[in-house]
């Protein structure tokens, strides 16, 4: 029987999370001394430990037949590969930057500048698109340094805090694109790994529903059953159990996370006590 091969990346900020969510998926993994390849012993997949920027090529070319990269890399290297699944991790804005003391107007403050990056063809793409001509410098890493040392007059960069840019004296000034860690496939897949990729996903989206999802209990009189199921529906009706005291009962349902702050004060409104909120491990919808 085939296996679906899988690269994700060998050491980095991305690893971490990769791994973790593949085990979530109930897949057996070894991830002690990080090897170039891991079996499962309970899926047919293999994974392979290879840098971020080589996966989009080796995906493309069928070398393996899926990847967990940031969408940046896939934007970047312009490989014709198949978007599957954004997976909520790894989260961060591409910016430019300038020297904190420049005047900033708007985008056409880069006409004619010269601005370091390694993501040149996401850039060279922003600026052809409004018609500016600018000079990029492509480097490989330490962008941050390049208008210090006089090697660019901006920076387009990976951001997430700011903090790096502040220590290097910069200011962001245009958010270009947001990216995330995204699952990606070749175009071609048998239909044997493409039966395996449907598998897979299906437990994905089940632990990134879970994440996204908080159970949530409450006890709350009858007469405000109503108002209560309202606000928090549930997947398809709450689960109601009445409780000794004939006119209180308790309530069971699901709720998004950042929904849930947003209805908290209307539950107390409504008489909502000893409300608990615990976290979903798996959610199939
Ligand atoms: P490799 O050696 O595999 O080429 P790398 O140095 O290119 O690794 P990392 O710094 O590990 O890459 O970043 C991997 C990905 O993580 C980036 O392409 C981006 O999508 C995301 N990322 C990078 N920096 C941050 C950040 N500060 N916050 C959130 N996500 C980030
Ligand atoms: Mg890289």
């Amino acid at each position: 029987m085939s296996k679906l091969k899988i690269a994700i990346q060998k050491s980095g900020r991305l690893s971490e999370k990769s791994i973790k969510l593949i085990q979530e998926c109930g897949i057996k993994v070894s991830n002690g001394e990080r090897k170039l390849k891991s079996e499962s012993s309970n899926f047919p997949i293999e994974i392979l430990f290879l840098r971020d920027d080589d996966i989009p090529q080796y995906v493309e070319q069928g070398v393996v037949d899926i990847g967990i990269l940031g969408e940046n890399e896939v934007w970047e290297k312009e490989k014709n590969v198949t978007v599957v699944s954004k997976l909520g991790f790894a989260n961060c804005k591409l910016s430019l930057a300038i020297p904190k003391d420049e005047i900033y107007t708007d985008s056409s403050y880069f006409s004619g500048k010269r601005i370091a990056t390694s993501y040149p063809n996401i850039l060279q793409r922003y600026f052809d698109a409004k018609n500016i001509t600018v000079e990029i410098e492509e480097i490989g890493g330490s962008v941050e340094i390049a208008t210090g040392i006089g090697l660019a007059d901006a920076v387009f960069d990976i951001v997430s805090t700011g903090s790096t840019l502040l220590m290097n004296g910069l200011k962001e000034v245009e958010v270009v694109t947001k990216s995330e860690a995204v699952l990606i496939s070749n175009t071609k897949l048998s239909n044997e790994k493409q039966e395996i990729l449907d598998r897979l996903l299906f437990r994905i989206n089940a632990v990134k529903n879970g994440s996204d999802h908080k159970y949530i209990l409450l006890n709350c009189p009858v007469k405000a059953l109503d108002q209560i199921t309202q606000l928090i529906p549930g997947m398809k009706s709450p689960t109601i159990l009445p409780l000794a005291n004939k006119e209180w009962c308790s309530l069971h349902s699901v709720v998004k996370e950042d929904e849930f702050w947003d209805v908290i004060d209307q539950l107390k409104a409504h008489g909502a006590e000893g409300i608990l909120v615990v976290p979903i491990e798996k959610m199939v919808l």
